[in-house]
């Protein structure tokens, strides 16, 4: 036996019609599968409750039955069948029944299945595309050939041959079934998809032979995609009307363009800004001096090693990073400096170390020794 139907939606016995509506609205989204946290089993026990109540509620004459008589007045049309996830989700009956609350709560799909005879777009495809950096500095257009579904040209989409179709004999061209079910408060209609016509409410004698009935067929067609410069990673570019066909003569899904940018071997990217290396000597970094960079224009230019440079220090090349979307604007290209340690001298480079390095020992025994040092001569 269910709970007090004022209990379970948590209103006053004298409500209004408002009220009932208002706490029915916030119990069905609380209960959707989507965002609560009960099990399946417990969401879907709650929301029939919850829909059970409000049916009865929201109707004068049964809230009245069920007042005056409790739940023997108004119980057997639950007795068969009931809800469950799936007629909710899938059927337009249940709908019907509840009106604009499922109107809201289920607003896109309930119009999408609202007839499936009625004209629907296709389906979106995506594609993953891979571009390179040099891509993301210029743009690019590009050609893609892209498998996908067109309305058969033979049956013009019907799939009778010839496109001779007639209205489905089952369902009358409604391509829906209607079951009327008494019950002690009127009859109660349920609708499902017509089994004859899959709901299509047409049906032909001889199939097409060029799409076998489907009414489709699969094609590759060149699509021209436009890059703009400076995108970014998983940035997506949507070509209209270049998905699969749509269904009952409505519109084609659209092309999803999805971006990845390859690894570069040069440059890394952060951003509008780029970061590349360089190597130089030990002189360069202490003296200052100059070495050659590429930038990813592809242009050699100097770049100034100021005197005193450290090992992993940063130089910015300013301008020279890749372009910001719809901006005219470029980043700053930031080049880190190495130093690779030669794994071979010559005799005249050994003699010049082995000079530097006697000099840099007499500069650190003298005033300029480390504190480090100093500990130990302490000990
Ligand atoms: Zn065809
Ligand atoms: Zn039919």
């Amino acid at each position: 036996m269910p709970g007090d139907y004022y209990e379970i939606l948590g209103v006053a016995k004298d409500a209004s019609q408002d009220e009932i509506k208002k706490a029915y609205r916030a119990l069905a989204k609380k209960y959707h599968p989507d965002v609560t946290d009960l099990s399946k089993e417990d969401a879907e026990a709650k929301f029939k409750e919850v829909s059970e109540a409000y049916e009865v509620l929201s109707d004068e004459g049964k809230r009245k039955t069920y007042d005056q008589y409790g739940h023997a007045g108004v119980n057997s049309q639950f007795s068969n069948g009931g809800f469950s996830w799936d007629d909710f989700t899938h059927a337009d009956d249940i709908s019907d029944i509840f009106g604009d609350i499922f109107g809201s709560m289920f607003g896109g799909r309930r119009q999408q299945q609202r007839s499936r005879n009625s004209p629907r777009q296709g389906e979106s495809l995506r594609y993953d595309m891979e571009i390179t950096l040099q891509d993301v500095l210029k743009g690019k257009t590009a050609e893609l050939s892209i498998p996908h579904t067109i309305s058969c040209g033979d049956c013009r989409g019907t799939g009778g041959k010839d496109g001779k179709i007639e209205t489905c004999q089952t369902c009358g061209g409604a391509g829906q079934m209607q079951r009327v079910s008494r019950t002690p408060f009127g009859n109660m209609v349920s609708v499902s998809d017509c089994s004859n016509c899959n709901g299509t409410g047409t049906s032909f004698k001889e199939r097409c032979p060029k799409c076998r009935g489907s009414g489709k067929v699969s094609i590759s067609s060149k699509v021209s995609v436009n890059i703009p410069k400076g995108v970014e990673e998983e940035m997506r570019i949507r070509v209209p009307g270049a998905g699969d066909a749509g269904y009952n003569g409505g519109p084609p899904g659209d092309l999803i363009v999805v971006l990845h940018i390859k690894k570069d071997k040069n440059f890394e990217r952060d951003g509008a800004n780029l970061w590349s290396e360089v190597n130089t000597t030990y002189p360069k970094l202490v003296l200052g001096g100059e070495e050659t960079v590429k930038t990813i224009d592809g242009e050699t230019i100097s770049l100034t090693i100021p005197s005193g440079t450290q090992v992993g220090g940063v130089l910015r090349i300013s301008g020279k990073g890749l372009p910001k979307m719809n901006q005219s604007s470029r980043g700053n290209m930031f080049v880190r400096v190495k130093m690779d340690v030669p794994s071979k001298t010559t005799p005249l480079e050994k003699e010049l170390l082995m000079k530097l390095d006697d000099q840099a020992g007499k500069k650190s025994s003298g005033k300029g020794r480390s504190k480090f040092r100093q500990k130990l001569d302490e000990r």
